[in-house]
C-alpha cells in the first residue's frame, strides 16, 4: 500500500526537542558519599539563598538572590562539592520566584528544605570547552565533575548526534541512585504522513484491558503486574498486624517501598513498549479527548494501572509526532459507545456497561469497546481530513 505524504507541508529546518534517558547509577563508597554531600549541600545553600533574599527583601524592598559564591569563604565544605549543582539551585530558586510571582495561587512561595521531606536530588549543566564536555557518556558510565566516571546502566543508549544539556542525580528512599540524563535533539524534519483509512487505528479507552482497539485487539497489562499488586496487598496486610515502630515494621515497610518501586517501573515499561508498537504500526492514532483526571477516576475502581493512560497519551503523542505520524483527538462528550458503527444509529443512553448490543435500526451486533473504537477512529478520521481541506483552503486564499 502507498503511503502518501502531504504536499508542500514539513519543509523547512529541523525541528528541536528535548528528550530524557534515566539511567540507574552504581556509584562507589566514595562516589556516593560525594553525592550525599552534594544534596546535603544543596538543601544547605537553597536555604541560606532564601533567607538572604527575605532579610534583603525586608531591609530594601527589593527582589535579590545572592550567588552560590558568596556563601563559600562561611562554609568552605561547599568547595568540595560541584559548584555547578549550586548554580542549579540558585537557577531553581530563581525560578520559583518567578513563577510564585506570576502565578502565586497556583504556586506557593518557595519554602525551606528540611532532609526530612525533601527530594535528594542535585542538577549539574554540561558546558562543552574546547578540551571536551564536563559530562559525558561512557561505555559503561557516566563521567560527571567532581566524581568522575560513575558506573551506569543503559536501557537505551543516547544518539551520536544528541547534546547532553544536563543530568540530575538522585537517590530514592529504597536507596538506589538514578540519574536523568537531558539532551537536546534535532528532529528528522519528515513530510506529514496523510493518514489512510487502513492505516490508522482507534482506541478505546477501557478498564480492564487498558484499550480496546478498532479490530478488537487489547492491550492487557502483563500477569506480572497483577502479581506485584498482589504482593503489595499482602505487604500492607501485614503491616496492618505489626507494632509500628518495631524492628520487623521498618523492615516491611521498607519491602514496601521497594515493590511500589516496582510497580512503578513495571508500569512505566509497559506503556512506553505499548506506545512505541502502536506509533511505529500505525500511520494514526485516533483517541478520545478525555480528560486526564476523569481518567484516573475511572482507574482506581479497578484497574491496574492507574492513572497511566494520561501518560499512555503522552508517549503516543511524542513518539507519533517525531514520525510525521498524527495523534487526532475527537471530542470528549462524542456519543461514541452509543452510536452504530455500521448505520450511524444513535440510541438512548443506557445507566448500565452492557459488553454488547445489538442495533435496533439495523440488527447490526455490537461489542461495546470494539464498536466505541469504531466510532473514534471513523470521527477521527472525518475531523482530520475536514481540517486538513480548511487549511488547504486558507493556503489558497492567502
Ligand atoms: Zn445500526
Amino acid at each position: 500500500m502507498g503511503r502518501k505524504r502531504m504536499a508542500g507541508a514539513g519543509k523547512g529546518g529541523g525541528r528541536t526537542f528535548f528528550t530524557t534517558l534515566k539511567v540507574r547509577l552504581y556509584p562507589s563508597p566514595e562516589q556516593a558519599a560525594l553525592f550525599e554531600k552534594t544534596f546535603g549541600c544543596c538543601r544547605y545553600i537553597w536555604n541560606q539563598m532564601l533567607a538572604d533574599q527575605e532579610r534583603f527583601y525586608l531591609e530594601t524592598g527589593k527582589f535579590f538572590i545572592p550567588t552560590p559564591a558568596k556563601y563559600k569563604t562561611g562554609a568552605p565544605f561547599l568547595k568540595e562539592v560541584d559548584n555547578q549543582a549550586l548554580i542549579q539551585e540558585h537557577n531553581k530558586l530563581n525560578q520559583a520566584f518567578r513563577v510564585f510571582f506570576k502565578n502565586p495561587e497556583d504556586f506557593g512561595y518557595p519554602r525551606f528544605k528540611r532532609k526530612k521531606d525533601d527530594k535528594d536530588s542535585f542538577t549539574a549543566c554540561n558546558h562543552v570547552f574546547a578540551s571536551g564536555p564536563t559530562i559525558y557518556v561512557t561505555k559503561d558510565g557516566l563521567r560527571m565533575t567532581k566524581a568522575g566516571i560513575v558506573r551506569a546502566k543503559f536501557h537505551r543508549r543516547p544518539q551520536a548526534w544528541w547534546k547532553l544539556k544536563r543530568v540530575t542525580v538522585s537517590r530514592t528512599r529504597t536507596g538506589k541512585y538514578y540519574c536523568c540524563i537531558l539532551y537536546e535533539c534535532q528532529a528528522e524534519e519528515r513530510e506529514p504522513l496523510l493518514p489512510a483509512p487502513e492505516r490508522t487505528t482507534g482506541l478505546k479507552y477501557s478498564v480492564p484491558h487498558f484499550y480496546v482497539t478498532d479490530s478488537g485487539e487489547m492491550a492487557d497489562p502483563p500477569r506480572w503486574m497483577k502479581r506485584s499488586q498482589e504482593k503489595l496487598a499482602d505487604i500492607q496486610r501485614s503491616l496492618s498486624r505489626m507494632q509500628p515502630g518495631s524492628r520487623n515494621y521498618q523492615e516491611t515497610v521498607q519491602k514496601l517501598r521497594l515493590v511500589h518501586e516496582h510497580i512503578a517501573n513495571q508500569r512505566r515499561d509497559f506503556i512506553h513498549k505499548e506506545s512505541r508498537r502502536i506509533a511505529n504500526a500505525w500511520d494514526a492514532v485516533c483517541m478520545r479527548d478525555d480528560h486526564i483526571e476523569d481518567l484516573a477516576k475511572g482507574v482506581s475502581l479497578g484497574g491496574v494501572l492507574d492513572s497511566g493512560y494520561g501518560m499512555f497519551r503522552e508517549c503516543l503523542r511524542y513518539k507519533l509526532e517525531r514520525q510525521g505520524k498524527p495523534l487526532i483527538l475527537i471530542d470528549r462528550y462524542a456519543p461514541t459507545t452509543r452510536t452504530c458503527s455500521a448505520c450511524g444509529f444513535i440510541r438512548e443512553p443506557v445507566h448500565y456497561k452492557e459488553s454488547s448490543w445489538s442495533c435496533p435500526k439495523c440488527g447490526a451486533l455490537h461489542k461495546r469497546e470494539v464498536n466505541a473504537a469504531k466510532n473514534i477512529k471513523a470521527q477521527g478520521l472525518t475531523q482530520y481530513f475536514r481540517m486538513e481541506k480548511q487549511r488547504e483552503s486558507a493556503q489558497l486564499c492567502g
